[in-house]
């Protein structure tokens, strides 16, 4: 067992490290001409699936690196420091590569995993849809059985990696009026008949997320790409749900962080007034309340990876540490930059990128009402409770 542990460290370790390299050669260079809308797939994902970031969760037996949710989570902190769009570009597509090997080992594992794991090809989860955002019961895509398959009708929208994925998970209505029970998930094709891509014109801060839409009209899908049937793949994502509010979470106090770092740096080198801006109080303490609000973040992030990896209840933990970690970006990206004068907004530095990347951040994988909700419903905060 100790032995087991030591082998995951280093193996933890070590894809830390190469996502660390990652950033800095592969990401860095790009970032700034992604920002201004300039993204290329080519140069994100086949190297991403080089440096062995596109199997983190795919467990050993599948050929990815078995890694915790804990350990992932500081891969993509040290992506998202760099650049929070491409970051969630790949976890979402790796998501599906894992979902892959868990849900249909024997079926679809066999022909699309290694593919998605060399990042040849990209894939993405659509749940959003022009007319149902929070509401996810009310979606509005279905999918009604023909002969061994499913035939899927409907639009999905605002869907990361969709402008240029090979392969999207689909949520659909199976049963009208039978709610989120009624749901169930299906591995489409892109080049399936039926499929066109609806491309959703963002900001090009957002560019290498590859936001986009596409409509299904008639797309068949066998009975062999169905992932989740009806009633398990509500479960089945809420629970990824969970996880990704957690790491989204991560990805915003990572953004913060490298915040801090550049702004630490820059005020200790730019003068006014005949001392270096470190040495006045008032705009230490600015870099202080920063640092002391991302502290607390980091802490219910840390909290929420936790309970994930022990198995335990992490819906509140998950809501909680998303709640804190987005608000807290959101404000102190602003400050920061702030902190830095003009110099904060040349492209060489990641602040409105991020800060955009931050707004977003408190929409995806469930809105910040949303999360409020949950954490309202939690029976320790109940009347009475308290
Ligand atoms: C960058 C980005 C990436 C995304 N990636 C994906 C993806 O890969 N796959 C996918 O399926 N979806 C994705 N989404 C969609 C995301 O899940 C939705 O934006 C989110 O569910 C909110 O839905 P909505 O935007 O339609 O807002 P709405 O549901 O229309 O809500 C609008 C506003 O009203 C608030 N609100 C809603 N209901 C209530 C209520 N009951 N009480 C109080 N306030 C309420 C919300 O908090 C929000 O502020 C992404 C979104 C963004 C911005």
């Amino acid at each position: 067992m100790i032995l087991d542990t030591e082998v995951l460290s280093k193996r933890a370790a070590s894809a830390i490290e190469e996502a660390d390299q990652f950033a800095q050669q592969q990401i860095a260079p790009n970032a700034a001409q992604w920002g201004q809308g300039l993204f290329d797939r080519h140069a994100l994902f086949e190297p991403a699936g080089a440096a062995g970031l596109l199997g983190l969760q795919v467990p050993l037996a599948f050929g990815g690196s078995g890694l915790s949710f804990g350990d992932k989570v500081k891969v993509l902190h040290k992506l998202a420091r760099i650049d929070f769009s491409a970051a969630m570009a790949l976890v979402n597509s790796h998501n599906v590569a894992a979902q892959l090997a868990q849900a249909s080992p024997h079926v679809l594992a066999p022909i699309y995993l290694g593919h998605l794991m060399r990042g040849s090809i990209v894939a993405c989860t659509a749940l959003t849809e022009p007319g149902a955002g929070s509401d996810l019961a009310q979606l509005q895509t279905t999918a009604i059985r023909q002969g061994d398959g499913w035939l899927l009708n409907g639009s999905k929208t605002w869907i990361i990696n969709a402008a240029h994925a090979d392969g999207v998970v689909v949520y659909a209505q199976t049963q009208a009026g039978s709610g989120v029970k009624g749901i169930a998930a299906f591995f489409i094709r892109a080049d399936s008949p039926g499929f066109e891509r609806v491309a959703v014109a963002t900001n090009s801060a957002l560019s290498s997320m590859g936001i986009g839409g596409f409509r299904l009209t008639n797309v068949y899908c066998d009975s062999s790409h169905q992932l989740y049937a009806p009633g398990k793949a509500f479960v089945d994502i809420m629970g990824a749900i969970n996880r990704a509010r957690t790491y989204v979470a991560a990805m915003c106090c990572a953004m913060v962080s490298q915040a801090l770092t550049d702004v630490s740096v820059y005020g200790h080198k730019r003068t006014a007034f005949g001392q270096s801006l470190d040495q006045y109080q008032g705009w230490r303490w600015q870099i202080a309340q920063a640092a002391t609000a991302l502290q607390a973040a980091e802490l219910l992030v840390r909290d929420a990876c936790d309970r994930i990896d022990r198995g335990g209840e992490v819906q509140t933990a998950a809501a909680q540490a998303k709640l804190c970690a987005t608000s807290m970006a959101q404000t102190q990206l602003g400050s920061l930059l702030h902190a830095m004068g003009a110099e904060g907004f040349l492209d060489r530095y990641a602040f409105l990128r991020h800060l955009t990347a931050a707004h977003t951040a408190s929409l995806a994988d469930g809105s910040t009402a949303m999360l409020l909700e949950r954490v309202a419903n939690d029976h320790r905060f109940k009347p009475g409770a308290i």
